[in-house]
């Protein structure tokens, strides 16, 4: 089974993919974090993206599509696969489906999480992260256990760079730009499903089940 959760910078997509892949027992693989870790370990690929990311601006086509080639491939992925934050571009869609196509699979659900701008700015000034865990907590809304610090590996938890009230502006403007049009696509041939991410997130997550056990 192959899901697409979708949604603006601060919607809850890490948090509800992590719950749904607990959930269905496939694993939810997210490029931001992936890209992340690149970054923190200065690897070769890390270097290449990281003035992309700092900018808050997309990370070329091309680099994203292999990232996720090379993670569907992986044994863990044989009965599906959770993808937060890819495709972001209708690029991405064409060769992602061309990809799956090529394998005889498809795209099963397409969710797009939806919450006022002005919320997910609130959202994202709180929003706190775990660079090895990749866990995201948030101060008001999901606090760590101790104040600061990650409740698995109990890292420092940091403020992402990208989150910045000035690169999230331009993270809006770019979703808007280059995702929205992929949402148009797959809502004009109905594969969409809206999902209201604006409820807490048990009552999010209760809603997603609902679309994916449909
Ligand atoms: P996220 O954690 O999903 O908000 O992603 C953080 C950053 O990673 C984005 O602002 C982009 O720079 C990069 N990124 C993540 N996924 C993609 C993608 N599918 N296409 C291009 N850039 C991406």
């Amino acid at each position: 089974m192959i899901i697409v959760v979708f949604g603006p910078p601060g919607v809850g997509k890490g948090t509800q993919s992590a719950k749904l892949s607990a959930h269905l027992g496939i694993p939810a693989f997210s490029t931001g974090d992936m890209f992340r870790a690149a970054m923190v370990e200065d690897s070769p690929l890390g270097q290449k993206i990281r003035s992309f990311m700092d900018a808050g601006d997309l990370v070329p086509d091309e680099v994203v599509n292999e990232l996720v080639a090379s993670r569907m491939v992986q044994p863990d992925c044989a009965d599906g696969l959770i993808l937060d934050g890819y495709p972001r571009t209708v690029a991405q869609v064409k060769v992602l489906e061309g990809w799956l196509a090529g394998r005889k699979m498809k795209l099963d659900y397409v969710i797009e999480l939806v919450v006022d701008r002005e919320e997910l700015v609130k959202r994202l000034a709180g929003r706190l992260y775990a660079p090895t865990s990749k866990k995201t907590y948030h101060e008001k809304y999901a606090p760590p256990r101790v104040p600061g610090k990650c409740n698995i590996t109990g890292e420092d938890l940091i403020h992402r760079d990208d989150d910045k009230p000035e690169v999230v502006r331009h993270r809006f403007d770019v979703y808007t730009k280059n995702t929205q049009p992929v949402l148009d696509y797959f809502a004009a041939d109905g594969r969409l499903s809206r999902i209201d991410g604006m409820k807490n997130i048990d009552e999010v997550y209760a809603d997603i089940l609902k679309v994916v056990e449909k």
